[in-house]
C-alpha cells in the first residue's frame, strides 16, 4: 500500500502560510488537512472544524488528560494542539496528511515522525512581516508586536530542526517549491 506522507508547515504569523497551504490544496486535492484545537478566539471568517476546532481552556485541558493530542503547545496565551485520531487515521490508510503549526510542535512531530517533512515558511523581512499583519487587521498593536517578538525567535534560534525553508516573496513560486518538496518525498518513498 501507498505509504501516506506527513508534512509539517510552519511559519511566523503573516508570512502568507494559510494562502500557501490554500493554494496548495487547489491542486493538490488527495492531501488531507490537520485541523487543531485551539482555545484562541475565532476570527472573522473562520469556521469550526474547518480552521480549528475551537475549545474554552477547561475542554482542551480536559482533551489533554485524555491523551487526544498528539502534540501541543502554548502560543501567545493559548492553547493549540494537533488530535492525535484524523493523523494516525489518514496516515495508517495512506493518504498524505498537512499540519500548519508552530515550531515546538514540528520539533515535536519530528522526534515521533522522523520520517515527516519540516517546512519552514519566511517572509522576505521583518519589516514585510510587521507591514503585512497591520494590513491583515485582525489583531491589536500589542498582540502583533507579540507575534514579531516570537517570529524572531522562531526565525533566528529555533527553526534549524526544518527540513526545508522556503521564503514567500512570490506566492506562486514558494507554492510551487513546496509542491517539488512533496513530490521528491513521494518519489523517494
Ligand atoms: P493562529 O492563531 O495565527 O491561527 O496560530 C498561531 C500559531 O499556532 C501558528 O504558528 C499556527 O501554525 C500554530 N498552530 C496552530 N495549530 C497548532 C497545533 O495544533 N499545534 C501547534 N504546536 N501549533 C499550532
Amino acid at each position: 500500500m501507498k505509504k501516506g506522507i506527513l508534512i509539517v508547515v510552519s511559519a511566523p504569523a503573516g508570512c502568507g502560510k494559510d494562502t500557501i497551504v490554500e493554494k496548495l490544496f487547489e491542486t493538490e486535492r488527495e492531501i488531507r488537512y490537520s485541523v487543531s484545537a485551539t482555545t484562541r478566539e475565532v476570527r472573522g471568517g473562520e469556521a469550526e472544524g474547518t480552521d480549528y476546532f475551537f475549545k474554552t481552556r477547561e475542554e482542551f485541558e480536559e482533551m489533554i488528560e485524555r491523551g487526544e493530542f498528539l502534540e501541543y503547545t502554548e502560543y501567545c496565551g493559548n492553547y493549540y494542539g494537533t488530535p492525535k485520531s484524523a493523523v494516525t487515521e489518514a496516515l495508517e490508510s495512506g493518504h498524505d496528511i498537512l499540519l500548519k503549526i508552530e515550531v515546538h510542535g514540528a520539533e515535536n512531530i519530528k522526534k515521533m515522525f522522523p520520517n515527516s517533512v519540516l517546512i519552514f515558511i519566511r517572509p522576505p523581512s521583518l519589516d514585510e512581516l510587521r507591514r503585512r499583519l497591520i494590513k491583515r487587521g485582525t489583531e491589536d498593536l500589542e498582540t502583533i508586536e507579540r507575534r514579531i517578538e516570537i517570529a524572531c525567535k522562531e526565525m533566528t534560534m529555533q527553526c534549524d530542526h526544518y527540513d526545508h525553508y522556503v521564503i514567500n516573496d512570490d506566492l506562486e513560486q514558494a507554492v510551487n517549491e513546496i509542491k517539488d518538496i512533496i513530490n521528491k518525498k513521494r518519489e523517494s518513498l
